[in-house]
């Protein structure tokens, strides 16, 4: 970030009248503004043609136009999917996966330049966390994806590298805004924020009046098996994240859906199964199994195809809904930090994510 400037991307339209006012301005060149950054999404204040230059340069001196550079591209060859890393202004870097599915394209983001939960497959956070991600920068994700690929995005995971609840209030802001009919207006329907269990931000998420698809990471079917995966399974037990998901489902009426991620010898038998089953049982919600990305930094093994389709099976004799996630991009390891990861491992003066680049079947 520039020094001293502000990001004038990160305010909401309510706000940037208010900036606008007190500079002397008139309030319905906030309206111009937001429209500018948000819809055309042009990242120069010079491309603002209906505002005046004097307005335009006076902008350029108190504010900073967040803009994502591009550093590295990898196109899948056996789908259409694209992972991006960006450079962030003040050269962090991160990474966000471009997904196109039938019902239209996808695009997972990271809400952090690293990640301190410590979940022991994951590799975004083998490094710690550098830094949260503002809501400029999370936005800025999806534009310059739009830019890049010349294609409109419909959905957002945020599932990239961090942990959202972690990073709560510009997680918010960045709802707020990349709903609003007045910039890219996508539809809060489409939007899923995946969270490893920080119950007490996701008791104040389900009172925001944004009911996103909300994905809690559960990997375990017990307290004993997930702190052995999670760290953060000491903070929370399972009875408590659970209560904490009911009541996002009874608040918003979405239906939770529980990430799974099958590695052999862990969590994958049909105990596990089994007791999975009787806890989710008569739960409104959905699973998603994802056979483990296994990590060189780590030895987990993905479970075999066999112990997955074993593992639905059970799941279904309990009413539960479940999918299998099919990776897209699996050859350019668009899961789980690791482009993020080789890039900082590298030579490159910058470096980055996680589970992103799915399907289900
Ligand atoms: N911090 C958030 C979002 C980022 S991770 C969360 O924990 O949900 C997105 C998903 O990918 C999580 O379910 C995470 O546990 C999973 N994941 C991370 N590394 C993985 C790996 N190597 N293989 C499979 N899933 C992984």
């Amino acid at each position: 970030m520039e020094t001293g400037k502000k990001d004038i991307k990160s305010y909401t339209l309510q706000e940037l009248s208010e900036e606008l006012l007190t500079m002397g301005e008139k309030k319905f060149r906030a309206a111009q503004i937001f429209d500018w950054l948000h819809k055309s999404q042009v990242t120069d204040f010079s491309r603002m043609t209906n505002l005046p230059e004097t307005l335009r340069k006076r902008l350029a001196e108190v504010y900073t136009l967040v803009v994502l550079r591009e550093v590295k591209r990898l196109s899948s060859a056996q789908d259409e999917t694209v992972k991006f890393l960006f450079a962030l202004p003040d050269d962090k870097v991160i990474e966000s996966v471009f997904m196109k599915y039938k019902h239209g394209n996808s695009v997972c983001i990271s809400s952090q330049a690293g990640c301190r939960m410590g979940c022991r497959f994951c590799a975004s956070t083998l490094g710690g966390l550098e830094r949260n991600l503002l809501p400029s920068e999370m936005l800025e994700q999806i534009y310059r994806i739009q830019e890049l690929t010349g294609e409109r995005v419909s959905n957002v995971v945020v599932m990239g590298t961090g942990e959202p609840m972690d990073n709560y209030g510009n997680l918010v802001r960045f709802l707020r805004l990349i709903t609003d009919a007045k910039g890219q207006g996508m539809s809060i329907r489409n939007i899923t924020v995946s969270t490893c269990g920080l119950v007490e931000p996701m008791r104040r998420f389900a009172e925001e009046g944004l009911p996103v698809t909300l994905a809690l990471s559960l990997h375990a079917p017990n307290d004993e098996a997930r702190r052995r995966l999670m760290p953060v399974a000491n903070r929370y037990s399972l009875e408590e994240v659970i209560a904490a998901c009911d009541n996002y489902f009874e608040k918003t009426g979405r239906r939770i859906t529980y990430e799974y991620s099958l590695v052999a010898g862990e969590n994958d038998t049909g105990a596990d199964a089994d007791e999975l089953g009787k806890l989710l049982y008569k739960k409104n919600c959905h699973v998603n199994l994802i056979p483990v990305n296994p990590i060189k930094e780590r030895d987990y093994r993905q479970s075999s195809f066999k112990n997955v389709l074993n593992f639905r099976k059970t799941l279904e004799k309990y009413n539960i809904n479940v999918t299998i996630r099919r990776e897209l991009g699996a050859d350019i390891g668009a899961a789980c930090g690791q482009l993020r990861k080789s890039h900082l491992d590298s030579d490159f003066p910058a470096k980055n994510s996680c589970g992103t680049g799915c399907e289900q079947y």
